[in-house]
This record gives structure tokens, sequence and C-alpha cells, in this order.
């Protein structure tokens, strides 16, 4: 055994440790010297250590990263219940035509291979208020921005979508006041919804015809959402093509990344969202390892944990929420929701994966992001509060944004006291002009002097003296 073990401990390695017992080619030292079984446990030690080096340090990102090659699953898609490439496009122009008043589908993003994005817009074009109010306070809708399919293996958060956009057009021809019909007023009314239904159509296109749902990047691999101008290139991502979460050659080089640059610079939105699957999970800026070292924070941080938790709430807390460095324990760089909050100031942005129970080795790719079809529309259902209260939430807090600018604009460097002086002044001259326009017959402010004729005055002094005037 004893031999055995000296045997695991090379000559060199052991005159690395000074083990000199068997080596007395190398003299005497003035460091100590270990004794046999000392050294042969600091032996073992050393090329354990070295092994645990090898072997494991240069596979720790794949703790977080699948692979993502094809591998034998579990489950496939059922396409009468998902929908496939095809499907989501036919599908998505027949809602635009059935209602013209309330949906527009623009094609002109398209994919590197030329596939469309369909970007959606949702509101009611045929009016721009629909509540009475005063002023123009009750006209002010919220702008937001909701992204789907960046990741081409998660079906779940798509067909979410297609759930939203039937419970919103059902709602149309439901009863007045009905739950239904509620939620259609309430988005198509007061909401000014943007939306980029297939992000990645490609990738999903690649899923598709050879049955890797283990695919998560573009065509060319590239993961679109560590391709963003916000900490590019950093450790929260990968050089390697071949790396689940290869970032790409350079910033935006994937054409898919278009659609977000045009959205946002034409549209100052105050929500934006990127829809995921793998785990319930509710994410606020920053995820990137800068931002992590320098504890940044996105600007109305209280208020996007406000909406987060109210999220959370909605489905009984079946979802966890936070800054995104701090509720994952690996960074993520070059995302779109950091660059929509860091570059785009856009006060509202999340990533949210919509269901999972997170990575287990034991898991296949498909069932890691997506529910099979008999899951799936309770699935759905349950993830519907989120969608409401994200929705109702934006409307009241775009409302207080337009008071407080209103109020502020009204009064800009006097403060309030002044403002209500202001008013208090204006109101009192009015009522002095109303008063003297319609006063009572016979008063007056002021005694009227009393103005007397030169001729009345000559009479009275004529018939007081007798002289007759002619
Ligand atoms: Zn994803």
């Amino acid at each position: 055994m004893e031999r055995a073990k000296g045997m695991i401990c090379m000559p060199w390695l052991q005159s690395m440790l000074l083990c000199n017992h068997n080596q007395p080619w190398r003299g005497r030292t003035t460091w100590p010297h270990f004794s046999s079984r000392m050294c042969n446990w600091l032996c073992r030690s050393l090329l354990k250590l070295s092994l645990f080096i090898l072997l494991v340090l240069p596979n720790v990102r794949n703790v977080y990263a699948r692979d993502v090659r094809p591998q034998v699953e579990h489950y496939t898609p059922n396409y009468k219940y998902y929908h496939n490439i095809s499907q989501i496009g036919i599908q998505l122009k027949q809602l635009a035509a059935r209602n013209p008043n309330y949906i527009e589908v623009d094609l002109q993003y398209k994919s590197r291979v030329g596939i469309p994005q369909y970007v959606l817009h949702l509101s009611n074009f045929s009016s721009t208020r629909t509540e009475p109010g005063l002023f123009s306070i009750n006209m002010a809708k919220p702008k937001i921005l909701l992204s789907y399919g960046e990741h081409a293996r998660e079906f779940f958060p798509v067909e979410s979508l297609f759930y939203l956009l039937n419970n919103i057009t059902r709602g149309l021809s439901a009863p007045h006041g009905s739950p239904a019909e509620s939620l259609s007023r309430l988005i198509l009314g007061r909401v000014d919804l943007y939306i980029i239904a297939m992000a990645n159509p490609d990738g999903r296109r690649h899923v598709e015809r050879t049955k890797n749902y283990c695919w998560r990047g573009t065509s060319v691999g590239v993961d679109l959402n560590r391709n963003f101008d916000w900490s590019f290139g950093g450790k929260g991502s990968s050089g390697n093509p071949k790396d689940e979460e290869y970032r790409g050659p350079f910033v935006h080089s994937e054409p898919e990344c278009q659609v977000y640059l045009d959205l946002s610079a034409h549209h100052n939105f105050d929500a934006f969202l990127s829809l995921h699957s793998g785990i319930k999970q509710i994410y606020l800026p920053f995820a990137d390892a800068e931002s992590k070292k320098a504890h940044a924070k996105p600007v109305h941080l209280d208020d996007q944990l406000d909406l987060a938790q109210r999220m959370a709430q909605a489905t009984q807390n079946a979802f966890s929420y936070g800054v995104a460095y701090n509720l994952n324990d690996y960074p993520a760089d070059g995302t779109v929701f950091d660059y929509m909050a860091g570059v785009r100031k856009v006060p509202f942005s999340f990533a949210i994966e919509l269901w999972g129970e997170g990575d287990s080795n034991k898991v296949k790719c498909f069932d890691l992001f997506n529910p099979s079809h008999e899951n799936l529309q309770s699935a759905l259902r349950d993830i519907m509060p989120i969608y409401e209260t994200l929705f109702t939430y934006m409307i009241h807090w775009k409302e207080k944004q337009v008071h407080k600018s209103f109020h502020q604009d009204e009064v800009p460097e006097f403060g309030l006291p002044f403002g209500y002086s202001l008013v208090a002044i204006t109101f009192c001259l009015f009522v002095v002009m109303i008063y003297r326009q319609y006063k009572p017959y016979g008063f007056h402010f002021y005694q009227r002097k009393r103005v007397v004729s030169l001729r009345s005055l000559s009479s009275t002094f004529a018939s007081a003296s007798g002289i007759k005037m002619t």
C-alpha cells in the first residue's frame, strides 16, 4: 500500500517538495524537509488538485451552459397544439386582417435568411381616447414593447403571445362588462402595444428542421441575447462559436438586432419585456458582470421592484424576482433587456422566464423549456395574470407621470404655493370684472362726482339775483 502510494509521487514532484528522503543527490538545503509520510500525502493532494484543475475548471461554464447538439428527447412537440414557424406567420397575418382597427402587422424586419420577425402594433386605431376626463391626462397611454422568440428552443413564450392575442381579440365580441371585454378594452384602449413576435425565426426553423430542441442561437449559432451593445464581450458570454452563449463576432452582428434598435430609437417605450422560459423568474437590470462588480442600479429601481413583486404575487408567488446579477449566480453580458435599460433608458425593462423548473442533467432540452401539449393550456392560463398586472400597472404609472409633468409645467420654478396664489389672483380679477359688468342698479364702488353744467348754475344764480337771461 505504502509502495503503491510512493509510486504515485513522481521523483520530480518529490524533489519540488523537498522530499529528499529518497533523493540523496539533492543535497542539503536550508528549507525544512518533509517526512516520507507527509511527502506522500502532499504528492497525492497535489496530483488530485491538478487533476481537478485540468478536468473541472475548463467546464465550469458548462455547469450553466447546455450543449446545443441534438440529443434524444423524452418528448417532441405536437404541432396540433404548438405553432410551427409557418403557422406562426399565417395566424399573425390572419389576426391582423380580421382586426384592422386594432392590430397592424409589419413584415419589413427580417432575419438573416429573410423570414419576417412579425412586428405587431396593437391599439385602438379608430379612437385615441376611451374614457371621458379632464384635460388630456386620460389620453396618455404607456408605450410597451414585448419581445418573443429570441431563443430558438423556447417555444412556450411564443405560445403565450398567441394566448394573449386570442384573449384580446375574443374580448372584442364579448358581452359588455365581462372580464374578457374589460381586458380587451383595457389593453386596446389604454395601451400602445408593440410586439416583436418572432425575433429569431431562422433559429426556430433550424430547430424544426433538424429536430434539435437544444438549439438556441440564430442560423449561425449566435445567441441573440448576448449580441447587444451592453457589456458586449464580457465573461457572461462566450467567444466560442460552439457555445450556446456565443456572443457573435461583433456587437449587433446579427441582422435580427435591427428591429430592436429601430423601434427603440423611434419610440420612447415605457416598458420592455424580453420573454423566455426555463424557470419562473423575473429579472430586473442589470445582468452583466461589470454591473455586478459596480453594484449598478437601473433608474426607477423601486418602481420596477414594485411591479415585479405584483406580477409575482399575481401568480401566487410562483415567480421569484430581483436584480438579475443578484438572482443569478452567473453573469449575462450583451443582453437586450440590459441594452434597453442602460442605453435606451427604458424605465421598466425586464427579462422574464415564463415557465420551467430550472436546469438539471436529467431534463431533456424540450422539457426544460416547454411543457407537453397536455399541460400547455393550463401553463398558459397560469401566467395570464402577469400580463394583466403589467398593463394595469403601467397605465396607472403613466398617468402619474403625466400628472407630475403637468404640474411641473404649470409652475416650473415657483413651487405649488405660488401657483395657487396665481390662480387665486386670477379668480379675484375675474370676479371683479364680472361684477363691474353686471353691477346692481345704483350701486357704485365709489361716489360719483356731481357734474353741474354752467347753464343750470347760471339759472340758479339768475333766479336768485333776479337777472334775466336771454
Ligand atoms: Zn431564453
